[in-house]
């Protein structure tokens, strides 16, 4: 059986014998986009190379870049444990054209990686083109001889891609892979095409055009081309699994959180089991390149994703902090390919320790007041915005965690008025400030807070605005 880590390795190894220069990933936090969270896609990196902004010694690259999705535009955190599919960190593997080759020669090395190094079966691949894309579709008959019916036209933007409302844009052709019909799901464009039975395995991007106030202006004049494929979704494919959550990183991190926990991995425990593994991978990564737990902007955002993962370990009835024991395997599975992450052991145990230990001082008595506060409710009822408030104020829930604790039982949250609950907070506060006579600058102080959307609970403080990227 083919590992992730040699998944990995061959894909970068392929595109490197076809001319591709290997580019290590970028870290978590981008270098070149103050407006966007967490680097959310292999192009990322290479934004500025895409517009013409900066050159580099090569016009085509390969790379395994880190990922989370965990907020602003791509938010996956919901997902996370209930789909086989999602991750909030996940690596994306890639493969660019800076003005060099275009569809023709994409769509060809795409179709030989998988089908002729890779070995898929031919007849459990689908594509989607955008409706409009005749050449896309032309060149998947003529290329990978696929029949009319599995090219799927979409009409969607999830098949076209724009890098914001100025700059290059252009359609894409989706590879979807059928993991057979005793999996619930659709085929892409279906009614049920969220389902998990055809999982997307791999975005072509064909930047082909340019946009101004998002109208195409016209065609770029020399197309770029950018692929994202989810290494964790591959690796299920080629490891013979359906679920990421089976291949062999999730079984490593999923077993050791079994055995340190002796809570059994499938049955009704499953999901806070896979939900630890994503979310200490996020932790684990977004600590090695600078982030730290805070109470706003990418701080909050971890402090959310460690959070949720405690409660979890809670609910799998630890009774001492277990984050920061697992990641041993996480460094034994993943620390070869990140060797940052080896460097920052020590600093990612103590981050987890301290956030874990410091949560668990008021998780109980939370959890606690939640059980009050939901008694005698049915499924479909909503938990009042100011209990969601004061969970969040009092015992340090972030809000996304209260609503993750409701789930199962099919409670909801008033989100409006634990808004409103925040807001009044906010108000007070500021005129306890006036009241106090204290100076001008603590007032200003309070209008930055709000003018820069510090709202403690989204962690979005920092806007997402690049528009889609893959
Ligand atoms: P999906 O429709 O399944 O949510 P997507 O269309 O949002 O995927 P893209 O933005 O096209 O994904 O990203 C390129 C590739 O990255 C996808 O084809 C998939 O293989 C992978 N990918 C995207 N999101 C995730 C995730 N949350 N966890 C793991 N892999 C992902
Ligand atoms: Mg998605
Ligand atoms: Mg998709
Ligand atoms: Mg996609």
């Amino acid at each position: 059986m083919i590992s992730t880590n040699d998944v990995r390795r061959s894909f970068l190894d392929y595109f490197e014998k076809e001319g591709h220069a290997r580019v290590p990933s970028a870290p978590l936090v981008p270098q070149n986009d103050p407006t966007l969270m967490f680097v959310n896609a292999g192009m990322v990196p290479f934004k500025n190379v895409f517009t013409g902004l900066e050159t580099r010694p090569y016009s085509t690259a390969t790379s395994s870049q880190k990922c989370v999705r965990a907020g602003g535009k791509h938010n996956d955190l919901d997902n996370v444990g209930y789909t086989a599919r999602h991750h909030t960190f996940f690596e994306m593997l890639g493969n660019f054209s800076f003005g060099d080759y275009f569809k023709d020669r994409a769509i060809e090395l795409a179709w030989n990686l998988i089908t002729r190094e890779w070995g898929i079966a031919k007849d459990r691949l689908l594509v989607t083109v955008y409706h409009t894309d005749d050449q896309a579709a032309e060149l998947w008959k003529k290329i990978a001889g696929l029949s009319d019916d599995r090219i799927i036209r979409i009409a969607t933007k999830d098949n076209f891609w724009a890098m914001g409302d100025d700059g290059p844009c252009g359609p894409c052709s989706e590879i979807f892979f059928d993991h057979g019909d005793h999996i619930a799901g659709g085929p892409p464009g279906s009614p049920d095409e969220d389902g998990d039975r055809f999982v997307e395995i791999w975005n072509l991007v064909f930047m082909q055009y340019l946009q101004a106030g998002n109208e195409i202006i016209g065609e770029l004049p020399r197309p770029s081309i950018d692929t994202g494929m989810g290494l964790e979704r591959v690796a299920a494919v080629l490891q013979g699994v359906h679920d990421n959550y089976d291949t062999d990183t999730f079984r490593a991190l999923i077993d050791e959180s079994g055995a340190l926990t002796g809570a059994a991995t499938d049955g009704p425990m499953q999901a806070s089991h896979r939900i630890i593994a994503d979310h200490l991978r996020a932790s684990g990564f977004l600590v090695a390149d600078g982030v730290l737990p805070a109470n706003e902007g990418r701080g909050y955002v971890l402090r959310r994703i460690m959070r949720r993962a405690m409660r979890h370990a809670h609910l799998l009835g630890a009774k001492q902090p277990l984050m920061h024991r697992m990641v041993p395997s996480l460094v034994a599975e993943m620390g070869a390919a990140y060797p940052d992450l080896v460097r920052a052991q020590p600093l990612i145990e103590a981050t987890l320790l301290q956030e874990e230990t410091r949560f668990r001082q008021t998780l109980d008595k939370g959890l606690r007041l939640l059980d009050e506060a939901t008694a005698g409710m049915a499924k479909g009822d909503t938990l009042a915005g100011e209990t969601a408030f004061k969970l969040y104020d009092t015992f340090g829930f972030p809000y996304d965690l209260t609503e993750d604790a409701l789930r199962s039982q099919g409670l909801g949250v008033d989100r409006a008025g634990f808004e409103t609950a925040m807001a009044e907070q906010k108000r007070a506060a500021r005129a306890a400030w006036k009241g106090s006579g204290a100076k001008a600058s603590d007032e200003v102080w309070f209008d930055i807070v709000e003018e820069s959307g510090a709202t403690e609970f989204t962690g979005y403080a920092v806007a997402e605005g690049q528009g889609e990227v893959i």
